[in-house]
């Protein structure tokens, strides 16, 4: 565990965005995890806890509290028959590696997504239409005061990127994946697959930073229909011309905010209210964050009191 003072957040999200924090505090492991929670609880501390941070937006000014980052520099995964029992802190795409090297099916779709498995599971994260929560089997969670439960996956409540974790606010020490037997070279080949289509679709990082799709896609009407990408509702009201200082729309998806040349997060903040807009507009139709923002902006609702909103 090391801590870093006035840590600035932009060093540890895919945004590279946000001011500093009091303290940021590295976990790698869910012993450690658990004796920092339980200190800060003791010492009422205040803290807010991250992933990999690719799916937040941190404010310009940073925030006035801790930030404990769960991430292990190398995987933490146990074997059990076709279950694979993983540390919160383990990236997403190294579970999924882990999974093929056993020859376990249900995880290959997430091949390629950024982040923790933590992150993963309070997200509800995917692609191709499969999610973690099709195939988790219980977590290992740890409330804000330290205490430690295990629950099943249904008591995460899963829908369409999202679960009850993030009302609750319990913590992803680790979790339990139950998996099918698969083949071992069809799943390599089918990673491979993802990969190359998740690098010609999705920005580059390095060129590009971003966290990701910045609304959910849209729900059907009925329950004949399926799912609407919100990149071609944005597409259709005219949202790959849209700017805000130094934020604008990846080329190639409507739906994702990139970082330019003197991006901050305010500019973020406004370009997601304009593409809101422009939807709202044309379609009548009120898009749904699937980023997070983390601390204040300029035209936050006084309502919202959360660090993490
Ligand atoms: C290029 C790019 C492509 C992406 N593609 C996809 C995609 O295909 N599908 C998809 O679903 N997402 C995608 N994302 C979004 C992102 O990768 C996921 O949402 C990811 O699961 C977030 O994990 P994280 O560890 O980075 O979480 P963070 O961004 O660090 O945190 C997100 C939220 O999770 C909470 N959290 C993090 N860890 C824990 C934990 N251990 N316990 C409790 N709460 C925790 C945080 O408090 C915060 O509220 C993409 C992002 C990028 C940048």
């Amino acid at each position: 565990m090391n801590i870093i003072p006035r840590a600035f957040l932009s060093e540890y999200t895919t945004f590279q965005l946000g001011g500093p924090c009091r303290d940021l505090i590295n976990c790698e492991d869910p012993d450690q995890l658990e004796s920092v929670v339980t200190n800060l609880f003791r010492e009422g501390a205040p803290f807010i806890l991250i992933g990999g941070g690719s799916n937040l937006v941190v404010s310009d000014t940073g925030v006035d509290c801790a930030v404990v980052r769960y991430v292990a520099s190398s995987p933490l995964i146990e074997v059990d028959g076709d279950e694979l029992i993983v540390s919160g802190s383990t990236a997403l795409d190294d579970l999924v590696i882990a999974a093929i090297d056993e020859g376990l099916e249900g995880l290959n779709t997430c091949s390629g997504i950024p982040g923790t498995v933590g992150g993963a599971i309070v997200g509800n994260a995917g692609a191709f239409g499969k999610q973690v929560g099709d195939v988790l089997k219980s977590v290992t969670l740890l409330a804000r005061d330290g205490q430690k439960l295990v629950k099943d996956a249904a008591y995460c409540g899963f829908s369409y990127r999202n679960s009850r974790l993030k009302e609750t606010g319990d913590i992803v020490l680790g979790a339990r994946f139950a998996l099918k037997p698969g083949n071992r070279a069809n799943l390599a080949k089918e990673r491979a697959e993802i990969l190359a289509i998740r690098h010609e679709k999705h920005p580059d990082l390095k060129t590009f930073p971003c966290a990701g799709s910045f609304f959910r896609n849209v729900e059907p009407t009925s329950s004949a229909g399926r799912r609407q990408a919100a990149g071609w509702f944005l597409e259709q009201a005219g949202g790959k011309d849209l700017r805000a200082g130094g934020a604008g729309i990846f080329p190639k998806h409507a739906n994702i905010i990139v970082k330019g040349e003197n991006c901050t997060a305010q500019d973020v903040h406004e370009l997601h209210l304009q593409m809101k807009r422009i939807v709202k507009e044309r379609f009548d139709l009120d898009l749904v964050r699937e980023v997070r923002f983390v601390g204040e902006f300029a035209g936050k609702s006084p309502q919202i009191r959360d660090v993490i909103w």
